[in-house]
């Protein structure tokens, strides 16, 4: 055991240096209920609670839980995940589905259906939009200086497109390729992205790494980057209140990782890491 230093563990250890920085908010902890309809893919979810369906276009077929008839769920756009039974009338979303089919509690069927994902896969070429980014005072109220902002490339995109009004952040994938932007928006911190990026699929930094080196981990982007400042190695999962298998693989590259996130979610993320092979630990 000579190699654990202190602090160090491979089980759910805790260990806080530093009181809390700032009040968190509890509305981020957990993936609300708008979020986990436009998370779960359709046709898996009900696949995963023992429903037989078939895809027809935007919807998909399923038995009416009411009345045996054909019902419909939507599998994309606005009302994703919300039915609707022509015959009986009745309607729902798929959260109350799940709970009446598996007889468990909203929290639970949450839970199961987020396994069900939507499997949107890792972007395979170069992205070429190029934002022209401006520094501004949002930022520097962040605590970001303007260069490492240039030399990260952040900032609000001039002109109209989809980030504006956001915080842009160019991310690239493992091996340093340009995949997307990452917008936050600049008057509620709500994240914006292309629907071809899946957040799951990177971690923010990753491409950086020298692995002999400890390396920080946080849900906050703005976080990251000023440890990144602060002449730290810091990776940022994109503010996923969990760790994606995919962000998991990239992670089990580093020997030692030290993850600076919310209370709350630290006792989730040590469940998840307590089949992590290498060390661990958590700072506040
Ligand atoms: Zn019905």
């Amino acid at each position: 055991m000579a190699r654990l230093s202190e602090g160090w563990s491979k089980e759910p250890f805790f260990l806080f240096f530093h009181p809390p920085k700032s009040p968190t908010k509890k509305e981020n902890i957990k993936m609300n209920y708008r979020e986990t309809l436009q998370a779960v893919d359709t046709e898996k979810a009900l696949s995963v609670i023992g429903i037989n369906s078939t895809l027809q276009g935007a919807y998909v077929k399923f038995n009416c839980p009411e009345c045996e008839q054909q019902a419909l769920i939507k599998a994309y756009g606005e009302k994703k995940n919300l039915w609707y039974c022509p015959k009986c009338k009745k309607s729902g979303h798929i959260i109350s589905l799940t709970m009446t089919k598996k007889n468990i509690q909203w929290e639970e069927a949450k839970d199961l259906l987020l396994k069900a994902r939507n499997g949107v896969k890792k972007i395979t070429e170069e992205f070429n939009l190029k934002y022209d980014l401006q520094y501004n005072d949002f930022i520097k109220d962040k605590g970001l200086s303007e260069d490492i902002c240039k030399f990260l490339e952040i900032g609000t995109p001039k002109g109209k497109t989809m980030l504006s009004g956001c915080v842009a952040f160019l991310v690239r994938d493992e091996v340093g390729m340009r995949v997307a932007y990452f917008g936050i928006k600049m008057k509620d911190e709500k994240h914006v992205f292309h629907k071809s990026f899946n957040p799951e699929q990177y971690l923010y930094g990753f491409q950086n790494l020298d692995f002999a080196y400890d390396v920080y981990f946080t849900t906050d982007l703005f976080e990251c980057i000023k440890h990144i400042e602060n002449g730290f190695q810091c990776v940022c999962n994109f503010g996923l209140p969990y760790i994606s298998n995919e962000q998991m693989e990239l992670l089990e590259k580093a020997e030692r990782v030290t993850f600076s996130i919310r209370d709350e979610l630290v006792k989730p993320f040590a469940l998840q890491l307590t089949q992590r092979q290498k060390f661990y630990r958590f700072i506040k």
